[in-house]
């Protein structure tokens, strides 16, 4: 008879079987599968956000609203995360593992977010050539469509 300590044991037992079984779900459900994962995903980066907002993973309460700091702009797709004083991309591809392990790292609180804020795409832009140019004297002026 199932019990929860019998799947338990199973489980620890049977890894490979388990993998294989898996990867069998996964291939025959692969609609499905991609449904979950950008689901999964999607979640992720929420929280990844959230904590970035918050200042850091003991400071979340799941209320924070996810806005670019420039901005407000609260598209989520157009969010990103951006390092303060620069070098974001070449700084989470040296991570170990890449992006994805980057910001698994910040939900765990292995990685602090004081160097981290969210801008969007453009302010990010922006913030980019600020820094990269900061002689210049004018910048472009973002303005949102307010429907
Ligand atoms: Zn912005």
């Amino acid at each position: 008879m199932w019990s929860r300590e019998r799947a338990r044991d199973y489980r620890q037992k049977n890894p490979e079987k388990l993998r294989l079984r898996e990867t069998v779900w996964r291939n025959t459900h692969r609609d499905r599968w991609r449904a979950i994962m950008r689901r999964t995903n999607k979640n992720r980066r929420i929280e990844t956000l959230r904590i970035i907002i918050a200042g850091g993973l003991a400071h979340i309460t799941g209320t924070e609203i996810i806005k670019c700091t420039t901005c407000e702009c609260t598209d989520i797709d157009f969010l990103e995360i951006n390092h303060k004083r620069g070098y974001g991309r070449e700084i989470m591809d040296a991570y170990p593992g890449g992006r994805m392990k980057y910001s698994t790292a910040i939900r765990q609180g292995k990685i602090g977010v004081s160097d981290l804020n969210i801008l969007c795409r453009p302010c990010n832009a922006i913030d980019h050539l600020m820094r990269l140019y900061p002689e210049k004297s004018r910048y472009p002026i973002v303005t949102w469509p307010t429907t």
